[in-house]
């Protein structure tokens, strides 16, 4: 049986958390002398609401996850951050996380003091299910992060194999599902589905920074067991979601055609970028992505990096992560085509340069 207590640092447990102004007094009033706010108004000189809820009900409509299901963050590094503390007791406890993967989750590790167990992905970019499974009896480990799709690698982790991980490990499995909007039928959501919930294990980090074309904003989510989320919500600063964050994100969820329809767009961009950069000598590799970016092996990526920067056109270097390799964003289709100009000049013999 899992038990979340059991896993929760206890000082998190023990904790009482600070309890702001706003969360003494709900509901309306005349006169507002109770947070040492400036009473005259500027539009922000109030306190936001600390549980966010006009904009977690939104969220709740939008994703079909009750709103005691959600946490929001100010970016869903946020959250990575308040898993690891709420999970990891300093040098003592390990998260475990599958290269090349999102830097952030080893970063938060080391800031917290918390001991990294890497189990690189198979040379397809899967998860090594058998090193994953041989690490799960380990009682210092409670928290694994799994991305999918991954970055920088672009694929969806396989659903079976995460569900297999769920089943057998006893901590917390993190599924980071940050471009999931670009390839929807891959997200792992409806296995948190409540009453009950049979993965009271799984963790869900979302984000508005991707698809949603909020990056400015600073919004994220976790979607987990209402268990879970209330020990975020306790431990989170108290406003941390900005009053201007959730006035324009309720603005900006307005318009999920639009959405929708960028999306179909940067995806059919990307298949068609991957198809020229497969014609172009010196590309080794496009591997395919479920994101709005590729992952790139050039012959000579070094020297494709420099040049395209000295054309003002910046992408990623990843040969530290995936020896050879560039990670490229989906851009407008002007953006696309200037990149694949730049390319062909550079690594087509007989296109002249004028
Ligand atoms: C971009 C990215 C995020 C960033 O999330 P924010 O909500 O902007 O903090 C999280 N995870 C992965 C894998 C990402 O690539």
């Amino acid at each position: 049986m899992f038990d979340l207590k059991s896993i929760v640092r206890p000082t998190v447990l023990q904790l009482q958390p600070y309890s702001s102004a706003r969360d003494e007094f709900e509901g309306g009033a005349e006169v507002y002398l109770d947070a040492n706010e400036n009473p005259y108004s500027n539009g922000l000189n109030r306190y936001p609401d600390p549980r966010q809820r006009a904009l977690k009900g939104k969220i709740s409509g939008l994703w079909s996850v009750p709103i005691e299901s959600i946490f929001l963050g100010n970016g869903s590094d946020e959250a990575i951050d308040l898993l690891v503390r709420a999970f990891c007791e300093p040098g003592q406890d390990e998260i475990l996380v599958c290269p090349p993967t999102y830097g952030m989750y080893q970063v938060t590790a080391a800031i917290n003091n918390v001991k990294l167990k890497k189990v690189p992905l198979d040379a397809g970019f899967n998860i090594d299910e058998e090193k994953v499974i041989a690490n799960l009896e380990n009682p210092r480990l409670k928290l694994i992060f799994l991305c999918s799709p991954n970055n920088p690698t672009g694929n969806l982790m396989d659903a079976g194999v995460v569900g297999r991980i769920l089943k057998k490990f006893k901590g917390m499995v993190v599924v980071d599902e940050a471009y999931v909007d670009f390839s929807p039928e891959g997200s792992l959501i409806g296995l948190l589905e409540s009453n009950p919930n049979p993965n009271p294990n799984l963790v869900v980090l979302r984000t508005f920074s991707k698809a949603w074309g909020m990056a400015g904003l600073r919004l994220g989510a976790a979607l987990g067991s209402t268990e879970l989320i209330g020990i975020m919500n306790r431990i989170k600063p108290p406003y941390n979601v900005s009053e201007l964050t959730q006035q324009k994100a309720m603005e900006l969820l307005e318009n999920k055609e639009e959405m929708l329809a960028k999306v179909d767009e940067m995806n059919r961009e990307r298949e068609i970028l991957r198809e020229v950069l497969l014609r172009i000598p010196g590309v080794d590799r496009v591997f395919s992505s479920s994101a709005n970016f590729l992952l790139v092996a050039f012959k000579n990526a070094g020297f494709v990096f420099q040049s395209l920067r000295e054309q003002g056109i910046v992408v990623r270097d990843r040969r530290k992560e995936v020896p050879n390799c560039l990670r490229i964003s989906i851009g407008t289709p002007l953006e696309n085509r200037r990149l694949l100009n730049q390319l062909e000049q550079l690594l087509v013999p007989n296109v002249s340069i004028h």
